[in-house]
């Protein structure tokens, strides 16, 4: 009697927690008693890239290319805290050979509270880059080429990370011209203001991505690209 009591208690917590699961999409907050409850783990999930993403990532985000292919990525869903304390489903998609740095960055970067803002693929944004930067989403793969031009960039393999773009942004004198990308994102180019999405050399996010093995757009000294941190690794293939 009471081992059937258990059983049936336990397939109840089962069932609500994948109806709760379900009812969770990326962009939503998570209310807190659903946490305590189910705890913050059930939400991250690395996986390959389920087809419906497939679909909205075609022709998008993701084309025909050398060098990579679907078994190349990973989809990733994790939990983001915003600058007032709100869990966030948030979703990416990378590299495989840097899934599982990602997923314990993330991990850390949610427990330690330390804020992003939105997380979502940037296909929500047709693929603009600067659209998607300009909404502060952090965003990895994206077929494009780089800002300064004529190469491909690292997002193009799924091996690079912009973390709240708005608010780091990507910053080049060239020719007498200054380039700021996104618009509207000049008064971050101060490193000295107050912003709680502001990355900042030393702090935890830096410090996780350099113990991963990435390069941070703000050590460069060409141009800068504050948001920008890569993995040091080569991809899967050729690139
Ligand atoms: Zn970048």
């Amino acid at each position: 009697m009471k081992r059937s009591l258990l059983i049936g208690l336990w397939l109840l917590f089962m069932v609500s927690l994948a109806w709760g699961q379900g009812r969770y999409r990326p962009g939503d907050v998570v209310p807190e008693p659903f946490l305590k409850v189910y705890g913050f783990q059930v939400f991250f999930r690395s996986s390959s890239i389920p087809e419906p993403v497939k679909t909205k990532m075609e022709g998008c985000s993701y084309k025909e290319m050398a060098g990579i292919c679907w078994d190349d990525l990973r989809y990733l869903q994790v939990l983001h805290r915003d600058a007032d304390g709100n869990a966030i489903v948030g979703e990416m998609v990378c590299n495989s050979r840097i899934a599982e740095d990602l997923m314990e960055i993330f991990r850390s970067l949610f427990l330690a509270g330390y804020p992003i803002e939105r997380m979502r693929l940037v296909d929500v944004y047709g693929g603009d880059d600067e659209a998607s930067m300009r909404d502060n989403n952090t965003s990895c793969f994206n077929q494009r080429q780089i800002t300064a031009g004529g190469m491909l960039s690292r997002h193009s393999f799924g091996m690079a990370v912009d973390i709240n773009p708005r608010y780091n942004p990507y910053y080049q004198v060239k020719n007498g011209q200054t380039i700021i990308e996104p618009a509207g994102s000049e008064e971050f180019v101060d490193r000295e203001g107050q912003s709680p999405y502001k990355i900042k050399k030393g702090d935890l996010c830096y410090r996780l991505f350099r113990q991963h093995g990435f390069h941070w757009g703000g050590d460069w000294t060409r141009y800068k690209d504050y948001q920008h941190f890569e993995s040091s690794q080569t991809s899967n293939r050729y690139e």
